[in-house]
């Protein structure tokens, strides 16, 4: 099967690398994907594939029916870029002042039209269908744009079967691609806490209520989750961000506010961590006379790959890319990601894919979100083949097998 993919992604590959450019110097925000969905959806249409198009804001979906029947696999990729100056000084930098693709959502956008463009010329010989899914809003936490693209239904008719999805990964060197089973990404929510005291004479400790003292409690206290109650076999991250109280250096403050983010790994651990935290800020607060209000907005849930896909697929792409290029990574990442949406859904798989270049130190490299940061280009067709390889490889383990309705 590899012997027939190579060679038609090396075809496609200069199209593939220019389609890359092509959205990298015209990023755009979440929300705002028209013309990059508009570019995508041009793309599919080229192959013959039935498309899409504004599914669930500016989401793109293209449908690839295989001659043969079969199951139905899906690829998944986001199109949205951040607002950052870009400081690469690339000459193919972005033309759009203050955004800029710097999570390496072009690469992810252009890998998976890649993939259509070689796997709409298997068509004859395919056993099944493939789903191409283009994202939008995938950095608009807690609101990213998997969500109106499941409700407007692109897992059903026909349903997927299994799905994967690929995010380039500057840790790891160009050439290695590596997942694990289970968590791979963390639930990132975000927390405001108020403290509320009561103001008076800094001379006069005895008249007031002092919310900084308050919340110098509350901030130590809200470390004992992690540490107490949460396994430690699990894990966890309560990060309170910023905090700001206070309007003279002698009078004791009435308020202070603060804000932060919590990062989980399982939906059990995510579902426990706004009720610790209520409970100890506003006992902690109470039991000092002064009151505790708070807002927690749950983001992103953590993304679990199926073990049984992710095992599976670990397995295969030793077989292809041999072992030293498939790493199984020993922990989850706690970025978050909204590809965790559709994991909920189906089967799922995500990637990382290594694009750390030869001779660049860990330390050397511009990290994701980082207004430096800067892909190799070279792992751009190992993307592309580990992509097709697992959506093939998914539809030949099912052949024969009818659509699920
Ligand atoms: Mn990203």
């Amino acid at each position: 099967m590899i012997e027939t993919i190579r060679p038609l992604i090396a075809k496609h590959l200069n199209r593939i690398l220019s389609i890359r450019w092509d959205i990298h110097k015209n990023p755009e925000l979440s929300k705002e994907e028209r013309k990059t969905a508009a570019l995508v959806a041009d793309i599919l249409r080229e192959t013959g594939m039935e498309v899409r198009t504004s599914v669930g804001g500016h989401g793109v979906l293209g449908v690839l029916r295989g001659r043969l029947p079969g199951g139905t696999v899906a690829l998944r990729a986001d199109m949205d870029a951040l607002p950052m100056e870009e400081k690469t000084g690339l000459p193919d930098a972005s033309f759009v002042k203050g955004v800029m693709h710097a999570c390496g959502h072009d690469v992810h956008t252009a890998m998976v039209l890649g993939a259509a463009l070689a796997l709409a010329e298997m068509k004859d010989s395919l056993p099944g269908t493939v789903k191409f899914i283009f994202q939008p809003a995938e950095e608009n936490n807690p609101e990213g744009g998997a969500p109106a693209m499941i409700r407007e239904g692109v897992l059903k008719n026909p349903d997927v079967d299994a799905l994967f999805g690929m995010h380039v990964w500057p840790a790891l060197e160009t050439g290695v691609v590596s997942t694990r089973p289970g968590a791979l990404m963390g639930a990132s929510d975000r927390l405001f806490l108020t403290i509320s005291g009561r103001g008076a004479h800094g001379s006069e400790p005895e008249n007031g209520i002092d919310a900084i003292a308050i919340t110098a409690q509350v901030i130590t206290a809200l470390q004992t989750i992690v540490s107490r109650n949460v396994s430690p076999l699990d894990s966890a991250v309560v990060t309170l961000g910023t905090i700001s109280g206070g309007d003279r250096y002698n009078v004791i403050a009435g308020e202070v506010r603060m804000e932060g983010t919590v990062r989980t790994v399982t939906p059990e651990i995510q579902d426990r961590m706004p009720g610790r935290i209520r409970s100890i800020a506003e006992g902690v607060a109470e039991g000092m006379g002064g009151g505790c209000s708070m807002d927690y907005v749950k983001g992103y849930p953590p993304l679990m790959n199926d073990p049984g896909l992710a095992e599976r697929t670990i397995g295969k792409l030793k077989g292809i890319l041999g072992p030293d290029h498939v790493v199984t990574a020993e922990k989850p990442a706690l970025g978050g990601e909204d590809f965790s949406f559709f994991s909920r859904e189906v089967p799922s798989l995500f990637l990382w894919l290594g694009c750390r270049p030869a001779g660049v130190t860990k330390e050397e490299m511009a990290p994701l979100h980082n207004n430096r940061f800067v892909p190799d280009e070279k792992a751009i067709p190992l993307g592309v083949e580990v992509l097709v390889f697992c959506a093939l490889d998914f539809l030949e383990s099912r052949k024969g097998e009818g659509e699920r309705k």
